[in-house]
């Protein structure tokens, strides 16, 4: 496997409206990938693969231009937007059928370049997935923080395997590639489909800088529903504690029972109408919770049911077979 004949990489960077950021992106990663190749660890054929998420500024300009420019530069266009990890998922699908190893990262240089290096010398040492960790998040604003090391925390206590402080920095061999192509959900959370695929694993600490140029395309609208695609998509258990407060309200209400009773019988006056009204309240809310709980998986189960297509590719530059669809990939 030390032939570097056959290590061709394919660095994947999915792109939403990323004008401002992709021209500097390209430059230090194209570096990076030649460094790689001088040095004999990666192949000559080895490419960096924008993905356009149907960005509306013209992000798809500026990589047909990069791949104009160099041969180095691979190009796929989404029809439309259709989220990072489809963008992701649709530009590691195209990978697959030209690459040995793909490196995910994201458009603005957030996660440390040079742990590229590390995470091939894992590869080549028989790793077939490999996790980009952070290290430090103190350039995240503490909100970020808070809520992204919380999550990780809940989703532990929710019996998922996810990696602690790990995104979407990671190398994937073509086995784990082709392991990964036989997950068919819809709502796709790939830090947590990753942990399942098994295989050789290793982790690369690195530290996470500030995004220098352009936006978060991360709103905490988009923030959220990632994160209950997480949640949903892994575990059950939120529906289980349905049942379990649903038993513990029963048995509160038996309480309460017993205590009318005696109250009856001893000639107490009964506990206040305050009372009465916070246990309607009380179980009302529970109710609806619990019905929204369960009406969620019972709407992602009839969403995953239709099989949808998750991503159509419009075009491709810079790639030697014809474009592909999800289905013929
Ligand atoms: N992204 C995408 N489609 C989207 C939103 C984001 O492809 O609908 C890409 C974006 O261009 C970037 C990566 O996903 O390369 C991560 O987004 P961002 O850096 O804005 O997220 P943050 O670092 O703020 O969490
Ligand atoms: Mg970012």
């Amino acid at each position: 496997m030390d032939n570097a004949q056959f290590n061709t990489l394919y660095i994947v960077i999915p792109c939403y409206n990323e004008e401002e950021a992709l021209p500097k992106t390209a430059e230090v990663v194209l570096t990076k990938l030649r460094a790689l190749e001088g040095a004999g660890r990666v192949s000559p054929q080895s490419r960096i693969m924008l993905v356009d998420d149907g960005s509306r500024d013209r992000t798809w300009e500026t990589i047909a231009g990069l791949c104009d420019g160099s041969e180095y530069f691979a190009g796929v266009k989404l029809s439309r937007n259709r989220g990072h990890q489809n963008a992701l998922l649709a530009g590691l699908m195209t990978a697959r059928n030209h690459a040995d190893l793909t490196i995910s990262m994201d458009a603005d240089l957030q996660d440390d370049i040079d742990a590229i290096d590390k995470m091939v010398e894992h590869y080549l040492a028989g790793a077939d997935v490999v996790y980009g960790v952070r290290s430090k998040r103190a350039e995240d604003t503490f909100f970020k923080r808070m809520t992204a090391e919380g999550y990780y925390k809940v989703l532990a206590k929710l019996g998922c395997q996810v990696v602690f402080n790990h995104a979407d920095y990671r190398l994937l061999s073509r086995r784990a590639l082709d392991a990964l192509a036989e997950y068919g959900e819809q709502s796709l959370f790939l830090r947590g489909i990753v942990p399942m695929l098994g295989y050789k694993t290793a982790t690369v600490e690195y530290e996470r800088h500030a995004r220098e140029l352009g936006e978060s395309k991360y709103p905490l609208s988009k923030m959220l529903s990632l994160a209950a695609d997480g949640v949903m998509g892994l575990s059950l258990k939120p529906v289980r504690y349905v049942l379990t407060a649903g038993l513990i309200t029963l048995l509160l209400s038996g309480a309460f029972l017993v205590f009318a009773l005696l109250g009856l019988i001893w000639g107490y006056p009964f506990l206040g109408w305050k009372l009465i009204v916070f246990s309607i309240w009380f179980v009302g809310g529970l109710l609806l919770t619990s019905l929204g709980v369960v009406g969620e998986y019972a709407g992602r189960a009839y969403m995953e049911s239709k099989h949808r297509p998750r991503y159509f590719i419009e075009r491709t530059e810079g790639l030697s077979a014809a474009p592909e669809t999800e289905d013929n990939a």
